[in-house]
């Protein structure tokens, strides 16, 4: 029985992590049952879909943060300790707010799935975000339990149990000592905010392979694959498909413009998809698939006319053929507005592996 509560409770908490979930000292039954569900850039900044920065942290950088730890919390975060039961200082905390990590502040825990367990230490039934939570197997003390650590910093939080409350039915058991809570309408720390991000819209073919694409851009937050520039409400993937809706299929970027600008987006754009071949890309023939850039601004506009303009006056390659991309204000309301597609379309070839091909190089 227990040896079935401890597969189910990694069954539960793997299978929806993303691939840098699969990095580090985990257990082989957890790399094992973990999916990639997200594709993460070879090098470059690592986003949860919270649009917190959760590169891992360097060894050094975390031996600075450190030294603002008291003994007690070092001894926990750093040494995977364990405070003793009904001791802690959040054990009983009732106001509303977000518990970050005590080492380097990401947000782990809201208030919203706290819950009273009757154990001694802080229960939730989940993290703010599944990207910041990761689990190693812990067989330490005779018993097998699953860790669960900080993302970033990879400092101990405490362990997971399958005894929770609903919706998730997971107990994620805190130490007080490896979090920090900042209540309602505080200002969270600077390492605990998201960054500043920003949106483009992009259709160049198959959204399955652009989506793909824009997700290993360095500074791409999160790609998200839709339909755009339509004249109905709601559409559905068969319905585009139908060819009668006049949407194309779009992946929404939203970036990280400290890290990348959205003439360097426009350059991977046009390097993804062939902007000379009028509503088809390769075998996909059709108006979803035409070539289409939605801009929210005459900044934009001119971004993409110049380099338009570029490539068009170098000749070179495939742009001795002249450019049809479209140019069309970005919809933020009514049928022509980005609608997300389908959950099965999202992140399709991390899911499924494969991938689009790209037309040849200039
Ligand atoms: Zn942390």
């Amino acid at each position: 029985m227990k040896v079935f509560g401890i597969l189910l409770i990694l069954a539960l908490v793997t299978t929806a992590f993303a691939a840098f979930h699969a990095r580090g000292p985990e257990a082989p039954e957890i790399k094992r049952m973990t999916t990639t569900v997200r594709t993460i850039p070879k090098n470059g900044p690592i986003y949860s879909r919270s649009a917190h920065e959760i590169t891992p942290l360097s060894p050094e950088r975390i031996a600075e943060l450190a030294k603002g730890l008291t003994a007690e919390e070092a001894r926990i975060l750093l040494r995977k300790g364990t405070e003793p039961a009904f001791c802690g200082n959040l054990l009983d905390n009732k106001k509303q707010g977000v518990y970050h990590c005590r080492l380097c502040a990401l947000p782990l825990f809201s208030s919203h799935a706290k819950f009273n367990s009757g154990t001694g230490w802080p229960s939730f039934f989940q993290p703010v975000d599944v990207d910041h939570v990761r689990y190693y197997k812990d067989e330490s003390h005779g018993m097998r339990r699953v860790e669960i650590v900080c993302a970033r910093c990879d400092g101990h939080l405490g362990h997971v149990f399958d005894d929770g409350p609903r919706p998730t039915g997971l107990r994620y058991c805190l130490n007080s000592a490896s979090l920090q809570f900042v209540e309602e309408g505080d200002e969270p720390p600077q390492m605990g905010l998201p960054v500043k991000t920003k949106v483009a819209y992009f259709g160049g073919g198959c959204f399955w392979g652009v989506e793909d694409r824009f997700q290993q851009v360095p500074g791409v937050v999160d790609a998200i694959s839709g339909y755009m520039g339509g004249h109905v409400e709601k559409p559905t993937y068969k319905q585009v498909c139908a060819g009668n809706t006049g949407h194309a299929e779009v992946v929404k970027v939203v970036y990280d413009p400290a890290r990348v600008t959205y003439r360097q987006l426009l350059e991977s754009f046009f390097r993804f998809h062939d902007a000379t071949q009028l509503n088809r890309q390769g075998p996909d023939i059709g108006e979803q698939y035409r070539s289409v850039i939605f801009t929210a601004d005459d900044a934009e506009i001119d971004a993409v006319k110049q380099l338009i303009h570029e490539l068009q006056a170098s000749g070179k390659g495939r742009y001795a053929r002249p450019i049809v991309t479209q140019i069309l204000p970005a919809a933020t309301s009514g049928p022509g507005r980005f609608w997300e597609a389908e959950e099965y379309h999202q992140d399709y070839h991390a899911r499924q592996g494969g991938a689009c091909p790209m037309p040849p190089e200039d």
